[in-house]
């Protein structure tokens, strides 16, 4: 009972509830135990090229449904792995399942992608890089990992240090959220990242704000100066998507484009067609 009402609790009120949930060493047996067991779940949010309509590949979303308490957001119990030291378990997983579903994808050109959230942890330990690595198929990985601008920051050499392996086996890099975190310029040039993701934040109300035009302009610019593309997030009308393209951001995602969806249905839309304005 007492361990229901903390679950609902954290759905209620994010950040002081992480904080008790962490604590809680029942949840935190259950959550390795899904982890281990492979019994966490996942979603693909579908990622489009917004100057011709065609599917870049999606972006892998875990999900946790607690035999009990039922489903518990990524937010609330990532950290919960993070501070429990299975966040790299649950990556390699995640990264193998990614991939395991890719194969069923149709080859095109360029090839599809499958985008995995990680931790900077994840990336300054040489071997969860291996691990990663090992779950590869050959010199196209068809694998971008994204990790936070924020948890990049708080390692950004050793975040660095990890690329040019992860680079030799084809995987790609992307900032997450990016512009919501503190980076300086010069560790986002070390970094040199494959692309940007342009964070929520500046999409929601772009159409309505200047200021947040005028950044999501100059991180635009700022990505393609440094050899990267830019993907913006949270893209939810067609109006937003038309500004943005218009704006020459390269890749889109938005519960207006496609909501996250199970594997299956994800196969389906590829076998299906494209996303519409542009290609058919
Ligand atoms: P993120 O990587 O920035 O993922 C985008 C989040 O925004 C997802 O929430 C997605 O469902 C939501 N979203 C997508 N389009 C829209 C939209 O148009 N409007 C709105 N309001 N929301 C949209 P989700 O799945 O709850 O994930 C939240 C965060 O949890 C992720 O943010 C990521 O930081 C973390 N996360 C999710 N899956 C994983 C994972 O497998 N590993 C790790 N380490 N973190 C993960
Ligand atoms: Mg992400
Ligand atoms: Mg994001
Ligand atoms: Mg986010």
């Amino acid at each position: 009972l007492a361990l229901a009402a903390v679950a609902i609790a954290w759905r209620r009120r994010r950040r002081p509830a992480v904080v008790a949930a962490s604590s809680d060493p029942e949840l935190l047996a259950d959550l390795e135990a899904a982890i281990e067991s492979g019994r966490l779940d996942f979603a693909f949010q579908p990622k489009v090229d917004l100057r011709s309509g065609r599917w870049l590949g999606a972006e892998l979303l875990v999900r946790w449904n607690h035999p009990e308490h039922g489903p518990i957001a990524p937010e609330d119990f990532v950290p919960m792995a993070e501070q429990a030291g299975v966040i790299g378990a649950m990556s390699v997983h995640l990264v193998r399942c990614g991939l395991a579903q890719r194969r069923r994808w149709p080859a095109t050109e360029p090839p599809l992608h499958v985008s995995v959230n990680v931790s900077a942890n994840d990336l300054a330990d040489p071997r969860l890089v291996d691990a990663i690595i090992e779950a590869c198929p050959g010199a196209d990985a068809g694998l971008m990992l994204e990790v936070t601008e924020t948890d990049v920051m708080r390692e950004p050499g050793r975040v660095a240090d990890a690329l040019p392996r992860l680079r030799a086996h084809g995987i790609r890099i992307s900032v997450d959220d990016f512009g919501a975190g503190h980076s300086s310029l010069v560790n986002v040039r070390h970094l040199a990242p494959d692309e940007l993701k342009i964070d929520r934040s500046f999409v929601t109300n772009l159409l309505a704000s200047h200021s947040d035009q005028a950044i999501v302009t100059a991180i635009i610019g700022l990505a393609h100066e440094l050899g990267a593309t830019v993907a913006a997030e949270g893209i939810e009308d067609p109006a937003t998507r038309q500004w943005l393209a218009d704006a020459g951001c390269d890749a889109g995602q938005g519960f207006g484009i496609a909501r996250p969806m199970t594997a299956d249905e994800f196969a389906t839309l590829l076998n299906v067609g494209q996303a519409g304005s542009g290609a058919g």
